[in-house]
């Protein structure tokens, strides 16, 4: 059996006639950009996110990012605490603006941004802490604002990466809503994905919606009357927006499956040297995907190997941390011992609202052999 890691053309045939459809409604509307399906999307956002504030599309995840850190006054030369173990797009965007990564480990068991490390790395030119809600595990936003506000630095704007979270929940509350903002990502293998690029900023307060919706307008308060110099062009096209309405409908059925995907595949893999990512109990995760981190470098890249020769496709994700990258390498070099320990050991299992029971069963089997014969 062939098992990929993601068939993105599955998730299209499960709403075919309805993604055309709603494909071929904007093609004949006339009206192409910041319309009607860009305000229904994004009330259809605020809705699934259950709490009042503003839901504002945008053209990517990484844009999202970006408007988030403009909109909270990170400007070039500030610094911004984040996590090395991310994605690459977290570090790009905070670089875009011409802002400095400020990196802190994570923690061991969960993967996430260690919170003991947040202190130290807090200067009098940090404006802003991106916290990455990885593979769909959440932080604890709650505790790093309360970290914040015993510093005295409560100024500090919260921006919750949620590009690989949407849907997860900590104490009921959605993640991305706990934050000053949070950024989603539609690429289209995220919870939710368009058939293109596309992504959102979601915010409490009027007046950080209002930047917002200027800065992703060329800087435009209304027509030919521009307040921002630092705008730019990132409308969430009405094609797309079209495209996410419909596919926001399944977001909690495709949640529930994988989340019952990664039950299956802990609950079967008790017993195999392999660790999981853990969660608080607060949490309840979305998982975008389903990572497993091996005792050693070696046993990784055997076990790689082996389900290779077996068909079942697996990635990495990532490894290289972002604080090794050509792009972004500073002199002196942080020293990330947690992050740089994973990346070597760690291996994305096949998890996603397409995959079959018989390719999970298929991809189990192939684990369980291959750790017996190590054996
Ligand atoms: C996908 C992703 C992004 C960027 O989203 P795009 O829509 O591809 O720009 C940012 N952060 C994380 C953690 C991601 O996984």
């Amino acid at each position: 059996m062939r098992v990929p890691f993601f068939d993105l053309h599955r998730l299209y045939l499960e709403q075919k006639s309805e993604l055309d459809e709603a494909v071929r409604s904007v093609l004949g509307s006339g009206h192409y950009i910041l319309g009607k399906s860009g305000q229904e999307f994004e009330e259809a956002l605020r809705v699934h996110l259950n709490t009042d504030g503003f839901a504002r599309g945008c053209n990517s995840g990484t844009d999202a990012l970006v408007l988030s850190l403009l909109a909270s006054g990170v400007r070039h030369g500030d610094e911004v605490i984040t996590v090395s173990h991310t994605a690459i797009p977290t570090i790009t965007a905070i670089h875009t603006i011409g802002a400095k990564p400020v990196f802190v480990d994570v923690d061991p068991k969960s993967w996430l941004i260690d919170l003991s490390q947040i202190e130290n790395a807090i200067s009098a030119k940090t404006k802003a802490l991106v916290v990455v809600h990885l593979y769909g595990n959440m932080a604890d936003v709650g505790a790093i604002q309360t970290i914040l506000k015993k510093c005295d630095r409560p100024d500090i704007s919260i921006i919750e990466d949620v590009a690989q979270a949407m849907g997860s929940s900590w104490n009921s509350r959605q993640a991305g809503t706990q934050g000053r903002f949070g950024a989603f990502s539609f690429y289209p293998t995220k919870n939710i994905g368009a058939l293109g690029d596309a992504g959102a900023v979601f915010c409490k307060d009027s007046t950080d919606a209002a930047r917002i919706e200027m800065l992703r307008n060329y800087g435009q308060k209304d027509r030919y009357n521009a307040e921002l110099h630092n705008g730019t062009n990132s409308r969430l096209d009405e094609i797309q927006a079209a495209i996410l309405k419909v596919r926001l409908r399944k977001l909690n059925a495709w949640n529930e499956k994988k989340k019952n995907l990664c039950k299956i595949y802990r609950g079967e893999c008790t017993n195999l040297p392999f660790s999981f990512q853990s969660v608080a109990p607060e949490c309840v995760p979305a998982w975008h995907l389903c990572v497993v981190a091996t005792e050693t470098a070696e046993l990784r890249t055997k076990l790689m190997d082996f389900l290779k020769e077996k068909e079942v496709q697996t990635l990495i994700h990532y490894p290289i941390p972002t604080h090794l990258q050509k792009a972004f390498r500073t002199d002196p070099q942080p020293s990330l011992s947690i992050t740089e320990g994973l990346a070597n050991r760690i291996v994305s299992l096949p998890m996603n609202a397409g995959l079959t029971e018989l390719e999970q069963s298929y991809v189990i089997d192939c684990l369980i052999q291959f750790f017996r014969i190590k054996q």
